[in-house]
């Protein structure tokens, strides 16, 4: 992957989420919602200055924290020095999901 989410020598395809392995720092990106969704952004973005005939910028990914679901009332909760897990992190997670990603929740 190029710093602009593109296939090497293929200036016109773009490439995000799950599809791609972007190395931040010398280490991949985990496959997340969080990583497809900060790509799909940055793409997105990118196409319209490409359409307008400005310079495309790189991609850099600002991590926002963790919430992870395990099993039907277990979660994980990470946020800065904030971690914990259990119940309250399944209904956190929950929640954001709902606020945040309207269309599948
Ligand atoms: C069981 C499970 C639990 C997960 N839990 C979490 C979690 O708690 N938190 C988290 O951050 N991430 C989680 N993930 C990872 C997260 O779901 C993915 O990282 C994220 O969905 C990747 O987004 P994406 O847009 O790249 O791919 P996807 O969300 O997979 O979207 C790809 C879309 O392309 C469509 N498609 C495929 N082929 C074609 C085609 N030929 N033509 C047209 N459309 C096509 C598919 O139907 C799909 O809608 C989980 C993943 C799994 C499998």
């Amino acid at each position: 992957m190029t710093s602009k989410l593109k296939i090497p020598d293929y200036d016109d395809v773009y490439v995000g989420g799950d599809a791609d392995l972007f190395m931040e720092n010398n280490k991949p990106l985990a496959a997340t919602a969080q990583t497809a969704f900060l790509e799909g952004i940055n793409i997105g973005k990118n196409i319209l200055r490409r359409i307008n005939g400005k310079e495309e910028k790189d991609f850099h990914y600002s991590h926002k924290g963790t919430l992870i679901v395990l099993g039907s009332k277990h979660g994980i909760f990470t946020y800065k020095n904030i971690n914990f897990d259990g119940k309250l992190a399944w209904y956190l997670r929950h929640l954001v999901y709902k606020l945040r990603f309207k269309q599948i929740t």
